[in-house]
Formats: C-alpha cells, sequence, structure tokens
C-alpha cells in the first residue's frame, strides 16, 4: 500500500480539512469582526471534500479531522462524517467545533461514525466568553459539552486560548472543569495567523510556559510520557487519571520533526504546513479532472515534496502568515 511521505521521510497520515470558513461566533484571535466569507463556487462542494477524503484514506491516511470556521454550520456535515467515516481503512474521524450546535448535533455525529470531539472553551465567566467570542453563548457550549458525553463521546479534548489581562487568571477554573468532567484539556499559544486590530498578540502572548506556572501553583502536575505525534505535551494532575493537561506552543518549542501532518483549505488548496505558504490546489486538480482519482492521488503524492521541514513564529505583532485561522483549519 502507497504510504505519503515527504522528503524529510516524514509519514503523513493526517489530514484536517477545513470543511467551511463560516462560523456563528467571531473570537478575537481568530476573525476580525465584520469578515467576509467566500462565494459558495469558491469552496469545495461536500462530493469534492469526500473526494478528497477518499483519496488521502487511500494513500494511507489514517486520521481525519474536520474543523473550519465551525464545522457544524455547513450543511449537510452529518451526511459528510458518514461518508468520511465509512472509508476502509481510515481509523479516527475527528471534528474540532465551538460547541455551539451540539446539544442538537452531538447524538447525529456519534451515530454517523465520528469519533471523537475537540471542544474550545477559553472561558467559564459567560461575559468574558462572550466578550472572546464576540457571538458565543456560554451556556448553550456548556450543555453541547454535556450532550457530547452523553451521547457517547469519549476522550473529549478542551481547547483553550490564552491570552494575557484576558483570560489568563481562569487556567485553573478552566482545569478544575476539565478534572471534573473527565475532559482533557489543551492550552494554545495564540499564532499570529491573519489581520486582527482588536488586540495587539505581542502585549497579549501567554506562553505554555507561564500557564503550566500557574497551575503549578494550585495542582500537583505529572509529567506525562503521552504522545500523539503532534504539538501537544502532556501533563496529568496527580489523583486524576481521566484528564491529560496538554501545552501546545507553537512559539517556544519545536515540534516540527514528528510532523505527520497536512491541512486542506475550504478552497480546497492542500497546505503543507500551518506555518508556512508552501501549498498546491487540489480543487484545480479535481475539477480538471473529473472521475479520474488517479491523478488527485498523483498531486498528493507530488505535493509531499514540497512540505517544509519547519515553521518559525514569534509573538510580534508582525502578521506572518496572511491566512486567518478559520481558513486554514486550525
Ligand atoms: N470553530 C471550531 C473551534 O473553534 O473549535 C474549529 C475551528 S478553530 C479555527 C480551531 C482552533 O483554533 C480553536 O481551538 C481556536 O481556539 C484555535 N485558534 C483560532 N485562531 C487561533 C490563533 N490565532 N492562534 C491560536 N489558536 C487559534
Ligand atoms: Fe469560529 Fe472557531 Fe474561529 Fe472561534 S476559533 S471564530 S469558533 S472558527
Amino acid at each position: 500500500m502507497t504510504v505519503l511521505q515527504d522528503s524529510f521521510s516524514r509519514t503523513v497520515d493526517y489530514l484536517r480539512m477545513s470543511v467551511t470558513d463560516r462560523c456563528d461566533f467571531r473570537c478575537v484571535y481568530c476573525m476580525a469582526e465584520d469578515m467576509t466569507f467566500l462565494p459558495r463556487a469558491k469552496i469545495l462542494t461536500l462530493e469534492e471534500i469526500l473526494e478528497v477524503a477518499r483519496s488521502f484514506v487511500a494513500l494511507g491516511t489514517r486520521k481525519i479531522r474536520l474543523t473550519g470556521g465551525e464545522p457544524l454550520v455547513r450543511k449537510g456535515i452529518v451526511e459528510l462524517c458518514g461518508q468520511i467515516a465509512a472509508l476502509p481503512g481510515l481509523r479516527e474521524l475527528c471534528m474540532t467545533t465551538n460547541g455551539s450546535q451540539l446539544t442538537r448535533l452531538a447524538q447525529p455525529l456519534r451515530d454517523a461514525g465520528v469519533d471523537r470531539l475537540n471542544i474550545s472553551l477559553d472561558s467559564l465567566d459567560p461575559e468574558r466568553f462572550r466578550q472572546l467570542t464576540r457571538t458565543g453563548d456560554l451556556v448553550q457550549v456548556l450543555a453541547g459539552i454535556d450532550a457530547a458525553h452523553a451521547a457517547g463521546f469519549t476522550h473529549t479534548k478542551l481547547n483553550a486560548v490564552i491570552m494575557q489581562g484576558r483570560n489568563d487568571h481562569e487556567v485553573g477554573d478552566l482545569v478544575q472543569y476539565a478534572l471534573d468532567h473527565g475532559l482533557d484539556i489543551s492550552f494554545i499559544e495564540e499564532m499570529p495567523l491573519g489581520v486582527i486590530s482588536e488586540h495587539s498578540r505581542a502585549e497579549s502572548f501567554f506562553s505554555s510556559e507561564q500557564v503550566r506556572e500557574q497551575l503549578a501553583r494550585r495542582f500537583n502536575l505529572l509529567p506525562s510520557t503521552d504522545a500523539t505525534g503532534g504539538p501537544s505535551r502532556y501533563w496529568r494532575v496527580a489523583g486524576a487519571p481521566d484528564s491529560r493537561i496538554g501545552f501546545i506552543s507553537p512559539h517556544s518549542h519545536n515540534f516540527c520533526a514528528t510532523c505527520n501532518r497536512v491541512r486542506l483549505t475550504v478552497e480546497g488548496r492542500l497546505l503543507l504546513c500551518l506555518g508556512n505558504e508552501h501549498s498546491v490546489d487540489l480543487k484545480a486538480v479535481l475539477r480538471a479532472n473529473p472521475g479520474q482519482p488517479e491523478k488527485l492521488q498523483k498531486a498528493i503524492i507530488e505535493a509531499m515534496k514540497i512540505k517544509p521541514w519547519r515553521h518559525e513564529f514569534n509573538h510580534s505583532d508582525e502578521v506572518q502568515i496572511v491566512r486567518f485561522m478559520n481558513m486554514t483549519g486550525g
């Protein structure tokens, strides 16, 4: 069986797909308040997304994560999940969501074959939650987290982006919430993706190291040997075996050597690295060669040659990558 490998002999078996650039939230670190979204003709149809997923799985991809934008605002998402989950050879279908639609959709997603969810939660204070997401309703999201549990999802992970002066004092409460609900939690450093004017990224930067120092004052943190091949480094809290605490630190630590992933934007562009612009237009290949998956697969194999060795982010206000996270599939 063919296995995707890049020019540094890294095996690529994990695909993250952005299924929409749209979202019902406008998180301050992710979007501008007045976002212009893409016209329908520019984004991949559900059939095209499935086609790309099918080709990747045929090329050895074992894990697919659907993200966005908010994946659950795309019409037909549950059916798409069912079709992707049924691809022979795929081991895991995951989704990253803001949780706002889960009271309605958790059970249908589970029934469709979605294995795991990551749910974003930056604050447990309704007002602050509203400020950070601009439109989000905390009560709805917490109900969504409960709905995911009730639907049978396990190993659910919370994602929290921590910003100095905004929610940095909440890290302990967020961990306590995760422990109380048997969830994993990952703290993410804000990344310089897209131009935002709401705050200065240089001033709001709060490192994983700082988060860990704060947590260590309240919890007995034990380093964990768990590794996912991804950017998270994990810790556990003594006496709480069900939860892992992860730190995603694109600035402070380099995780590129074990990178096993590529991303598909909602426009059908294959991004070889989150922190670089190297990409290949798979939508053009798809639309020029309908019904010829071998052409698509050839383009994917070729694309691996330009996967860069590593990314460089610094935490200044200089925008290093012009794309917004909702385009990229964070
Ligand atoms: N809407 C879904 C959600 O919020 O979970 C999925 C897409 S969202 C782009 C995926 C993750 O990226 C979220 O956990 C979000 O907090 C994170 N994110 C967005 N913009 C970011 C940025 N500039 N730096 C770091 N993380 C970011
Ligand atoms: Fe929407 Fe997720 Fe971006 Fe927030 S982080 S604006 S929920 S896509």
